[in-house]
């Protein structure tokens, strides 16, 4: 998506759309996705950057969720078990199988209890490729040399990994690539009801590199509010009020509305730390914190350990979140129950904070026995011209909740066809034999260019998968030889000319956070002056 790009897109103002989606969080570019995909004229608007809230800041975990066992979630563990195995096959370059290791801890959940619980994980929701839970030994073998020695029993278990930012930019590609208009840095500012329309105004952002392409009113005959953490806001500015029947432009000074029929949201932030790589291995670790709560210790960007995470209420969206040094100091004490050699927060590398939006059923004070379930409203007068409304939800569901949201809409639709996301994989997912595949595709793929660093090439294929070839080839043309120099500049951290200057005319990234933290991590593998010096460097450069 380039400037120019931009500049020869049809005139916006002209158009009346079937479904406009508000938010590029990971539910609303899935529901985009999964529209555009069945034949509906589809726009979306993010005022941020793609991902640029929830959906970068998970544990990135594609999970059933052990622990909502306790909590009797047995319909979301159920789906989420089963959408593990759709998202490793969809998403084979950006997702992958992880084991992992429960010691066992004296005096908290009894082994019979952990037993059922993985017993009823195993069998709950098709698992079909992962290997299933087992007891395991944890003295003297790589699992347990990280721990103290007390630990010397312990469960295995599978779930999966995925790249949650490149997860929602994919989904986003995928969406384009079936027709749909994909609107980042604009923000949704009102939407009233006019007879057979929404009249929807929105608002190019200033980072926007060319506002006066974006139109400010729009109509559609379907609207999804996708907003996270912003839900209840943002459903204050639709009116759903039929009283005007003309369809006259949208006054601007539309009285913002008491929202009707959402339940009410549960904001709770979780933190993440990252430390340098503190154990050995692909494996991770969850591990009982005497609260009861489970915390993670994962594999993260080869050379690094990735700590979380903490629940913290929050009551307003638009508060930043940050991790506070008492969430740094919570997560330090849980993992030195059981580390030979403790982690202190002053080893802390990097850190990041989300707000989980949660349906608040009322029934429970602690923030961590919330369901982490969605549910989908749809509010329509006379059956048509529906709003629906995305409450809650997990990355590893977004997929289903996508396919939930279409069937609800269907009945708006005229021979709406059926949900279809399940059998096409993400762009640069189509690796010969998926996941189990995609080891052998890279050291095919690796061997293509033996003047290049094979540990850069491993990992842009695992961002790029079989898109790298554009990747490369947005310095140079494709033909062999290929050497470090026809990357371009380097500015640090394995970041190169050739992936910027992809990441900027393909996927949305606007300024020069969205590559370091979100496109990529490479952010963390540059030093701060690196950093400044990209930084500065993409300012000046309008690629
Ligand atoms: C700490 C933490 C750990 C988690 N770990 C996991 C995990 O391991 N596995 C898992 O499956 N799930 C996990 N989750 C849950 C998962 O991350 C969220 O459920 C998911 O990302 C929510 O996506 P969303 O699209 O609903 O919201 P968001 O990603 O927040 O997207 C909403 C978007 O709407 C945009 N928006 C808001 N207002 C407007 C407006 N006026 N105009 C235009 N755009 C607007 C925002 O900018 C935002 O980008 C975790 C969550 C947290 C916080």
């Amino acid at each position: 998506m380039t400037n120019d790009s931009l500049a020869a897109e049809p005139d916006l103002n002209d158009s009346i759309y079937d479904l406009v989606v508000i938010g590029g969080g990971i539910n609303g570019v899935g529901i985009a996705r999964d529209a555009a995909g069945r034949g509906l004229r589809v726009l979306l608007v993010e005022k941020g950057d793609f991902a640029g809230a929830t959906s970068s800041a998970s544990s990135k975990l594609i999970h059933g969720g052990l622990r909502y066992l306790e909590y009797y979630e047995f319909r979301l563990v159920r789906e989420a078990l089963a959408e593990r195995e759709r998202l490793l096959a969809i998403a084979p370059h950006i997702a992958w199988p992880m084991s992992f290791v429960m010691p066992h801890i004296a005096g908290l959940r009894p082994r019979w209890m952990i037993r059922t619980g993985l017993f009823l994980y195993d069998r709950l929701g098709g698992r079909i490729s992962l290997a299933k839970s087992k007891a395991v030994t944890l003295t003297n073998t790589l699992l347990g040399k990280p721990l103290k020695a007390l630990f010397s029993q312990g469960f295995t278990y599978s779930d999966a990994w995925v790249d949650d930012a490149r997860l929602v930019v994919l989904n986003a590609l995928s969406a384009q690539q079936h027709g749909a208009q994909l609107l980042p840095r604009v923000s949704f500012e009102q939407a009233k009801r006019v007879g057979h329309f929404w009249h929807i105004e929105v608002k190019p952002t200033e980072i926007h590199p060319s506002p006066e392409q974006i139109p400010t009113h729009i109509r559609a005959r379907m609207l999804v509010n996708a907003s996270g953490p912003w839900v209840e806001s943002v459903r204050a500015r639709i009116e759903l009020n039929d009283s005007i029947l003309d369809e006259g432009i949208l006054e601007s000074n539309i009285k913002t509305q008491k929202q009707a029929g959402l339940g009410q949201l549960r904001l709770v932030q979780g933190s993440h730390m990252v430390v340098a790589q503190c154990y050995e291995g692909n494996h991770a670790y969850i591990l009982q914190h005497t609260d009861r709560r489970v915390i993670f210790m994962l594999p993260y960007e080869h050379d690094y350990t990735l700590i979380g995470t903490t629940d913290l209420p929050l009551t307003d969206p638009n508060q930043q979140p940050t991790m506070t040094d008492a969430e740094v100091e919570y997560l330090c004490d849980a993992v030195n129950q059981y580390l030979e050699h403790p982690v202190k927060p002053q080893d802390v590398i990097w850190r990041y904070s989300g707000v989980r939006p949660l349906m608040d059923q009322g029934d429970t004070d602690n923030p961590s026995a919330v369901s982490r379930d969605y549910e989908l409203k749809i509010e329509a007068l006379n059956e048509v011209v529906p709003l629906l409304t995305v409450l809650g939800g997990k990355l590893t569901t977004y997929r289903k909740l996508a396919e939930h949201a279409l069937d609800d809409l269907s009945d708006f639709c005229i021979d709406l066809p059926k949900g279809w996301t399940d059998q096409e994989v993400l762009p640069g997912g189509d690796i010969p034999d998926g996941w189990h595949g995609f080891e052998a595709w890279q050291t095919q793929f690796i061997a293509q260019y033996p003047d290049l660093d094979s540990e850069w090439l491993a990992s842009i294929t695992r961002r790029y998968g079989t898109l790298i070839p554009q990747v490369l080839s947005s310095l140079k043309s494709q033909s062999a030889p290929f050497g470090v120099s026809d990357l371009g500049l380097h500015f640090g951290g394995g970041l190169y000319e050739c992936e910027v200057r992809y990441l900027r005319q393909n996927e949305w990234a606007w300024q020069a956070e969205d590559i370091l933290w979100r496109r990529t991590k490479c952010g963390l593998h540059m030093t701060v002056d690196e950093r400044i010096s990209f930084e500065k460097w993409f300012k000046q450069h309008n690629l």
